[in-house]
């Protein structure tokens, strides 16, 4: 599976490349040089919007990609060259925030967050995700509508983008 390093531009394409399971580093204030050699050690592809930038990785000898235009053009565009599911499988999601792995946490094991949520979505839901790096709990709440339609969106431009090519 493909790894990504991302630049502080590109928080968007970050969270969405974290959500479908992808192991991406983004961290807003990374110097360029950190991210090079994040490609460089790990083998991550570098994902930028920065020209400059994207030339240096090129010397290097280092895979980039070079994304302009909106944001979900952008998204889309990823997802379609390194062959993503527009989709966020639960048992798969990265943390957004750190880019940790998630725990499920079903039944009895949502004791374990209880102190970390209002005791309203505590009783209101049965599963939780919880983040081993940073503590983030994450649970299917009224934002994850709108997590599906967005998927669907790029699914829908990834189609479009398919058809001109085509
Ligand atoms: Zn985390």
């Amino acid at each position: 599976m493909t790894k990504f390093v991302v630049d502080a531009m590109l928080g968007r394409v970050a969270l969405w490349l974290r959500l479908t399971g992808n192991d991406t580093y983004y961290s807003p204030d990374a110097e360029d040089e950190k991210l090079l050699t994040l490609a460089q050690e790990e083998n991550r592809v570098l994902l930028t919007s920065d020209g400059d930038l994207h030339q240096r990785a090129l010397k290097q000898e280092l895979e980039s990609r070079l994304l302009r235009g909106e944001v979900d053009d952008k998204v889309a565009e990823v997802f379609e060259t390194y062959d993503i599911k527009p989709r966020v499988d639960t048992s798969t999601a990265r943390c957004s925030k750190c880019n940790g792995s998630l725990r499920v946490l079903q039944g009895e094991e949502k004791r374990e967050i209880k102190d970390k949520v209002y005791a309203q979505t505590y009783d209101h839901y049965d599963v939780f995700w919880l983040c081993e790096d940073c503590g983030s709990v994450y649970f299917q709440g009224g934002y994850w509508k709108n997590v599906v339609k967005y998927m669907e969106r790029i699914d829908q431009l990834m189609n479009e983008e398919k058809r001109m090519m085509g």
